[in-house]
C-alpha cells in the first residue's frame, strides 16, 4: 500500500473524526527550513501560511532550535513549583513589549487554555460571571473558549456552560450600540474579541471601533479582553495589533508565534487585576523551559531582523498587488488586512460566498507549490498568513501563480 495512503487509514482509525485537513490530498509534510514545506515526496512548497501565523520566524529557525537545544540538554523540565530562570526573563521580555501596564503574564500550553485563563480571571477580578463576545471570532476548543465563539464552524458544542452574550460583529454598524445595551441590562465580566478577526476571514474593524470599545468597557466596570492569539508577534506589523488603535485591554491572551512551533501561550495582564488570583495556580508545561528558551529566542530573533517593519511593508506591498489583481478580477469582491495578514474575499456571480471556487484555488496553488490559506463565516476568504522572513521575489512568485489559478477558474 502507498504510504500516503497508509496514513490516511491510520488517521481513520486511531484520530478523533473531528481532525480535518485542507486539500483533497493533503501533502504528507516531513520537513520545513526558512519559509519553505517538503513533503514525503520531496515537492518543495512556499509556506504562505505559516500553520496559522505560528511560524513567523521561519520554519527550523536555528537561533530558535539552538536554544531550545541548549536548554533541553541543561535541563528540560521541573514544575513552576520550582523556580526557573528562562520563564521569569520570558516575563521581563514580555513586559518590555506589551502596551501600557500589562506586565504580568501568566504562561499555559496552549490559547485555548490562555483565553480560558483570562476568562476565568475576569470572573476573579470583577465579580461578575456573564460575557460578551464577536458573532464572527473564534477562541478555542475548551468548553469555556468554544461558549464564547461565535463562529459557527467552530462553535462545536452548543450548550453554554456559563452565560455568553453574541454581539454583531466589528463591521455591524450598530455592534457597540447592541453592545452597550447589554451592558447596561447586565452585569458583564468581560467582553472578549480578537482585534482582526483570523477564522472570521481576517476582518480588520474600523479605526474608532477599539478605541470606542476601551471607552465603553471602562465605563462599565467590564473587561477588555484582547484575543492576539493570531495577531500579536508582528503578524501586523506591530508587537499587538491593539497598538495600531493605541488601545490597552484588561488582558491580552497570545500563543502561536510565541514560540515560533513551541507550544506556549500566556494571559497578559496589570498588576491591578493580577492582584485578584493570589490562590495557588500552576501550569504543568505553562512556562516550562525548553518552551520559554525557544520563545524568548523568538522574539530576540524579532527584534534582531525588525519583523515588525518587515511585515508592514511587505504586506503593504501583498495587498497592493492583491488590488490590482481584484481590479481584473470581478470574483474578488474585497481585499482587506493589516500587516502580514491578508484575507481575498471570493463571491461567485450572484454575490453569494464561493467556497468552492476558494477550494480550487487553494488546490490549484499547492499543486504550483504554494501553500496558502482559507476563512471566513462562507469559507469564501482565501488567507496569507506567510512566515514573516518572506522575501518580495517569493510575494512575486506566489502572485504570479494566484493569478493563473484565478484566469483557470474564473
Ligand atoms: N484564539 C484564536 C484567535 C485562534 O486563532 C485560535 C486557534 N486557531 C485559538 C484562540 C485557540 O488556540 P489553540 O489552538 O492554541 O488552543
Amino acid at each position: 500500500m502507498e504510504y500516503f495512503e497508509k496514513l490516511i487509514d491510520k488517521k481513520k482509525e486511531f484520530l478523533v473524526p473531528c481532525v480535518y485537513h485542507f486539500f483533497q490530498r493533503p501533502p504528507v509534510l516531513v520537513r520545513g527550513e526558512g519559509a519553505y514545506l517538503f513533503d514525503s515526496d520531496g515537492k518543495k512548497y512556499l509556506d504562505c501560511f505559516s500553520g496559522v501565523t505560528v511560524v513567523s520566524a521561519g520554519h527550523s529557525n536555528p537561533e530558535i532550535i539552538e536554544a531550545a537545544i541548549t536548554q533541553l540538554r541543561k535541563l528540560q523540565h521541573t514544575t513552576t513549583i520550582y523556580l526557573t530562570e528562562p520563564m521569569l526573563e520570558l516575563a521581563e521580555t514580555i513586559s518590555s513589549l506589551t502596551p501600557g501596564n500589562l506586565k504580568r503574564s501568566f504562561f499555559c500550553a496552549s490559547g485555548s487554555e490562555a483565553n480560558e485563563g483570562a476568562l476565568m480571571l475576569s470572573s476573579l477580578a470583577t465579580g461578575r460571571h456573564e460575557i460578551a463576545y464577536l458573532k464572527e471570532g473564534l477562541h478555542g476548543r475548551t468548553k469555556w473558549a468554544i461558549n464564547v465563539t461565535g463562529l459557527e464552524m467552530w462553535r462545536t458544542d452548543p450548550n453554554p456552560m456559563v452565560t455568553a452574550h453574541a454581539i454583531p460583529g466589528t463591521r455591524h454598524p450598530e455592534s457597540l450600540e447592541i453592545l452597550e445595551e447589554l451592558l447596561k441590562k447586565r452585569s458583564i465580566a468581560a467582553v472578549i474579541a480578537e482585534p482582526i478577526q483570523g477564522n472570521g476571514g481576517i476582518i480588520v474593524p474600523p479605526n474608532n471601533y477599539w478605541p470606542r470599545l476601551r471607552k465603553l468597557c471602562s465605563q462599565y466596570g467590564t473587561l477588555l479582553i484582547a484575543d492576539e492569539i493570531q495577531t500579536a508577534w508582528n503578524r501586523t506589523g506591530r508587537w499587538f495589533a491593539t497598538q495600531h488603535w493605541d488601545v490597552t485591554p484588561d488582558i491580552i491572551t497570545v500563543a502561536k508565534a510565541l514560540g515560533n512551533g513551541f507550544p506556549i501561550a500566556a494571559y497578559i495582564t496589570s498588576d491591578e487585576i493580577a492582584a485578584h488570583y493570589t490562590r495557588p495556580g500552576a501550569a504543568t508545561f505553562g512556562g516550562n523551559l525548553v518552551s520559554c528558551a525557544a520563545a524568548l529566542a523568538t522574539l530576540i530573533f524579532h527584534k534582531r531582523h525588525n519583523l515588525g517593519d518587515r511585515s508592514e511593508r511587505l504586506g503593504n506591498y501583498l495587498q497592493g498587488r492583491l488590488q490590482e489583481i481584484q481590479a481584473r478580477c470581478p470574483t474578488i469582491t474585497e481585499v482587506r488586512g493589516l500587516g502580514l495578514m491578508i484575507g481575498v474575499e471570493l463571491k461567485d456571480s450572484t454575490k453569494g460566498p464561493a467556497p468552492a471556487l476558494v477550494d480550487q484555488i487553494l488546490e490549484s496553488l499547492k499543486d504550483s507549490g504554494f501553500l496558502i490559506g482559507k476563512s471566513g463565516v462562507g469559507r469564501n476568504v482565501i488567507t496569507f498568513l506567510p512566515p514573516l522572513i518572506i522575501e518580495k521575489t517569493e510575494i512575486d512568485a506566489l502572485l504570479v501563480a494566484l493569478e493563473k489559478a484565478l484566469e483557470i477558474r474564473t
